[in-house]
């Protein structure tokens, strides 16, 4: 498999095509964003590290029965996935109140909820990813019925794994956003899942192991992603 054009570059990842148009490549880079306000930083290793920690977790899915994009990690910070049809939603999962929850329902952050919330946003620049629900979503044919089911189902199934998984190396899994795409009638989850799309606590400290560190200005933004990485058994070389 050969890579071939820059097809998308977003602040984390780019894009490739290959020579085969049932497999992408992701090159994670080592950049660092706080979302809307537009702050970029970049840390050396970042991308080796959001690569190994999402392809890890993706395989832990799929053993469970989970559908993931995972094919190979092809080099430290590069991935071959295949190719999907993208579905613009920000999926997003919470067992803990943090960020925009506690913002928008005046919740205490760590507050535990009595049951894991779902919602979805839609995934627009211009408009700023706003939330979105399943009904919105049908009337926009952003996707269908049986599709907002199913995502829900696979994100809660989810979202079951990983607690465990963090819970086995001492992290609270607070929150964490997944993407999903169409391939071959499937639905698969995509993009990926790592401390730049969820929220991760030390079970003891409380301690924050992901982007609020760069989002709150906490400092230590490199030796919390590496302490995930290390918990997880994982290395950067
Ligand atoms: O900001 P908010 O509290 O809604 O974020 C919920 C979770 O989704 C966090 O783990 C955040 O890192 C993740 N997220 C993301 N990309 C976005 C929006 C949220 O990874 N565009």
């Amino acid at each position: 498999m050969e890579k071939q054009e820059l097809i998308r570059e977003g602040t984390a990842k780019k894009i490739y095509s290959t020579d085969n148009s049932d497999i992408l490549i992701l090159s994670y880079k080592d950049d660092i964003s706080a979302d809307k306000e537009n702050r970029k930083d970049s840390f050396p290793g970042k991308g080796i590290i959001d690569n190994r920690i999402s392809n890890r977790l993706f395989k832990v899915l799929e053993q469970k029965g989970l559908p993931t994009d995972f094919i190979e990690e092809i080099s430290p910070s590069e991935t071959a996935v295949k190719n999907s049809e993208m579905i613009p939603l920000n999926v997003i999962v919470r067992n803990y109140s943090a960020g925009s929850f506690s913002r928008n329902m005046k919740v205490a952050e760590g507050t535990k909820l009595i049951c894991p919330t779902v919602e979805f946003t839609r995934k627009d620049r211009l408009s700023g990813d706003p939330m979105i629900n399943g009904y919105y979503s049908l009337a926009l044919g952003i996707a269908t019925e049986e599709e907002i089911e199913k995502i829900t189902r696979y994100a809660l199934k989810i979202n079951t794994i990983l607690t465990e998984f963090f819970s086995g190396i001492g992290i609270d899994l607070i929150d964490f956003k997944m993407e999903f795409g169409r391939c071959k009638k499937d639905l698969i989850l995509s993009d990926e899942i790592s401390p730049d799309t969820a929220r991760l606590w030390d079970k003891q400290t409380h301690e924050k192991l992901d982007r609020d560190r760069f989002r709150k200005n906490l400092g230590n933004v490199a030796d919390a992603y590496r302490e995930v990485l290390v918990r997880m058994g994982l290395r950067e070389d």
